[in-house]
């Protein structure tokens, strides 16, 4: 008898981590970029100070 253990941590998927920018206030900083499309701040809530960040992948 085999049992499959499910050992991975996170809910979702995700696809990588890259730079960013907030087109708003030229923050930069790193972010999650999810399977669906999701920009998700790395370490904080919020990407920056603005109450609607427009965020920019840098790509590199
Ligand atoms: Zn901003």
């Amino acid at each position: 008898m085999s049992v499959a253990w499910v050992t991975e941590m996170s809910p979702g998927t995700e696809k990588r981590r890259a730079a960013a920018t907030c087109g708003s206030c030229g923050e930069i900083g790193i972010v999650r970029v999810w399977e669906d499309g999701t920009i998700q701040p790395v370490g904080q809530s919020s990407f920056c100070g603005c109450s609607t960040p427009r965020i920019q992948l840098l790509e590199t």
